[in-house]
């Protein structure tokens, strides 16, 4: 068996449990090896029976006399046992676990382990974890040591994977060889990565065991920083991209911010002469622009649409939802169609369509995928085009295509980024992104791209003011909202309470409850509309639609669809459930609010009571800026949420955490003393090629 081989293909009966174990991130053998445990249970403590206490979590060795099932009043059935060893007799129950008695038999070896109970003056092992033994001396792996316990998924036990990762360990041994160099080792006391991997699992104490999380993580980080160098080089060496003229149309440039109705920020500034530094090179540009919610990115991104069509090229801004294209779509046009730029939308929704706002034209189109770029074809030429991922599934190349602008970078895949840069001859590549990534972190993460970061808000702004509102308040609440919206023709977002990560009928029923509650009972006097990931693209784009031109005074939606919506009269957002999210999610949704010079309002409501909830959500009262945000909830929570479904839904770092700042610098010097003499390792050079197709930047 090669690690390499796909779950489904090892045998028959896996075939089965493929799909679920996708769910864990677990696509080859290799990756059994890597779903780490959460953490250990603690059986190692071997007693004799007659040395059993009670309370006492033991393990216990022995043979057994007699297992038998019973039936109990309620239809429930009953697994009693009897065992014995040379210091006494045991009695042991299970509860509905019929089978057992096809496992063990009289006379049978076994091993078990569980906490000592007294019942009825005698002692009693209940539910204790069991395995059957040939030999009294053979390794356990359920029992008897420091068990393993691992992230689950449906049908997918602690325990099945045990046996799995076992097997495969053992199967495989002599496919685990170290491919680190020595010195890398040795320098920091690191244990051999054979070894590693069987601590993790089958750790013989909880010191070898952080020992062995230690060396896994250290590769993990190391091998990212190793391949986010090699992608560098590759960028800088290999891709002649087209340089763009910019001094040339400083004047056309100056007109258009004149044309702003604003002043660009400082941090706006900054970016933007990094960006045309790029741009104005022979390389292509590949430049990560992070920003706060609400700090600005989309005009940036327009300037450098606007620079990239005085040069003659065409443009891509891709957005990874249809509202956000649609919203884009809308400014973009509005910033730009002034200066005879020719703005397109393409979306995915089941009618393919394309819209011109110059001329005008809309064309329908219920099945020929191909025909999506008509526009592009005929005389009348895009000059942007809008777009979500549906634009990438176009087989015609954009000749013309000069720069590919990425929005929320963060929620496309590896594949999609590579589909859209290979649309043209290099483009320059911008990426945004309102995640906040502490900088080291980023540096690590995306080591091959350059970085822009807009930490600075533009002026006026106030900050959010945000409450968290106990259950008790939450008639209060609904008045205070009230009154506000009569008072002030300010409008607010109700978020559904968080259901599901994927937006399923579940959620959507949820939302729509909800949604009939407040519009009937709670807000009768106001005009609600509501919003959610099952709506038809069009509905979706009407009630938007309507909110944006203030025909309704509150929007419920779910919390997968708000983010980038820019609705600057939307000044109060009440958030259910608030302690399902963390604070980076919290401070994207609240980010849909306070982007104008009003005041606006955060709402977070809670049902729980539990002092450390509370705590961090406080925090949301007080901090305002990402960043900390983040940082916070990295303290709190370790890695979480906030960058664990980052890509493709399964988390971007499966050992290492975001937290650990001094293993990830660490990692990176070690990566940046070898790189590029890597010749000289081969067997690490074959590590990275067989890790290079789960990279994680943006090419
Ligand atoms: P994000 O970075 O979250 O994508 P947007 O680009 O949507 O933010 O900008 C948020 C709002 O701020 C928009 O309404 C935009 O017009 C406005 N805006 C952008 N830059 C400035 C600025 N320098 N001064 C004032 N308002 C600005
Ligand atoms: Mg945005």
């Amino acid at each position: 068996m090669e690690l390499k081989t796909p779950v489904r293909e090892v045998s028959k009966a896996y075939t089965m449990y493929a799909k679920r174990l996708e769910k864990l991130g677990i696509k080859t053998l290799e990756d059994f090896l890597y779903h780490v445990p959460s953490r250990y249970e603690d059986f190692s403590i071997i007693s004799s029976i007659a040395n059993i206490q009670a309370g006492e979590t033991v393990t216990v060795k022995g043979e057994v006399l007699e297992i038998k099932n019973q039936r109990t009043r309620n239809w429930k059935t009953l697994q009693k046992a009897r065992m014995k060893d040379r210091t006494g007799e045991l009695d042991i129950i299970w509860f509905n676990q019929p089978f057992l008695l096809n496992l063990m038999k009289e006379e049978d070896k076994i091993s078990v382990s569980g906490k000592a109970d007294i019942y009825r003056n005698k002692l009693l092992l209940q539910s204790p974890e069991y395995e059957i033994l040939l030999n009294y001396k053979d390794e356990t792996i359920h029992t008897g040591r420091l068990v393993p316990i691992y992230p689950e998924t449906r049908g997918i036990s602690s325990k099945w994977l045990r046996r799995q990762v076992n097997k495969i360990i053992s199967d495989c041994r002599h496919k685990l060889f170290e491919y680190l160099p020595y010195s890398i080792i040795s320098d920091n006391q690191m244990l051999g990565f054979p070894k590693a991997i069987k601590e993790i699992h089958f750790p013989k104490n909880l010191d070898l065991a952080e020992k062995a999380r230690l060396r896994l993580s250290f590769d993990e980080l190391f091998l990212m920083q190793i391949g986010a160098l090699s992608r560098r080089k590759e960028w800088k060496q290999n891709l002649a991209g087209n340089p763009f003229k910019i001094d040339l149309y400083q004047d056309k440039i100056d007109k258009f911010y004149a044309k702003l109705p604003f002043v660009l920020t400082n941090a706006q500034k900054r970016t933007l002469r990094e960006i045309f530094a790029d741009i104005a090179s022979t390389k292509p540009m590949n430049r990560l622009l992070q920003g706060d919610v609400g700090s600005g990115k989309t005009v940036v991104s327009a300037i450098t649409m606007y620079v990239a069509f005085l040069n003659g090229f065409q443009s891509v801004l891709l957005a990874p939802t249809e509202i956000l294209a649609q919203q884009h779509y809308d400014t973009i046009s509005k910033l730009l169609s002034p200066f005879d730029v020719k703005v397109g939308l393409v979306t995915g929704s089941t009618r393919k369509r394309i819209m011109n706002k110059e001329s005008g034209i809309k064309i329908k189109n219920e099945t020929n995928h191909n025909s999506q770029f008509v526009i592009h074809d005929s005389k009348d030429k895009t000059d942007i085009l809008v777009g979500t991922h549906a634009l990438l599934y176009d087989k015609r190349s954009m000749d013309k295509l000069g720069l590919v602008v990425i929005d929320e970078q963060q929620r496309f895949g590896v594949e999609q980024r590579a589909i859209i840069r290979k649309k043209g001859k290099n483009p320059h590549l911008l990426s945004m992104t309102a995640t906040p990534i502490p900088r080291t972190i980023a540096l690590t993460m995306y080591g091959d791209l350059d970085l822009s970061f807009l930490d600075e808000m533009p002026k006026g702004r106030r900050k959010t003011k945000t409450w968290l509102v106990p259950a008790e308040k939450r008639k209060n609440a609904y008045l205070w909202i009230e009154k506000q919206i009569k008072n002030t023709k300010m409008q607010a977002f109700i978020i559904c309470p968080f259901i599901e990560e994927s937006e399923t009928l579940k959620t959507v029923r949820a939302a729509t409850k909800e949604y009939e509650l407040l519009k009937n009972t709670v807000f009768p006097n106001l005009k609600l509309g509501i919003l959610h990931g099952r709506l038809k693209a069009k509905e979706k784009e009407e009630v938007l639609k309507k909110f944006k031109d203030r025909k309704l005074d509150i929007l419920v939606a779910t919390p997968v669809v708000e983010v980038g919506i820019d609705i600057p009269n939307a000044n109060i957002i009440l958030i259910e459930e608030a302690e399902r999210f963390g604070l980076a999610q919290l401070h994207q949704l609240r980010g849909r609010v306070g982007r104008s010079d009003a005041q606006a309002y955060c709402l977070l409501f809670t049902q729980s009571k539990n002092p450390k909830t509370v705590e961090r959500l406080k925090a949301m009262e007080t901090l305002s800026l990402g960043n900390e945000l983040a940082q916070l909830d990295l303290k709190l929570r370790g890695h979480g949420e906030l960058y664990g479904t980052m890509q493709h839904g399964q988390p971007l770092l499966k050992i290492a955490s975001f937290s650990d700042f001094a293993l990830i610098e660490k990692a990176k010097k070690e990566a940046e003393k070898i790189f590029p003499k890597l010749d000289a390792y081969p067997l690490l050079l074959a590590k990275i090629l067989s890790a290079k197709n789960k990279t994680i930047s943006p090419d």
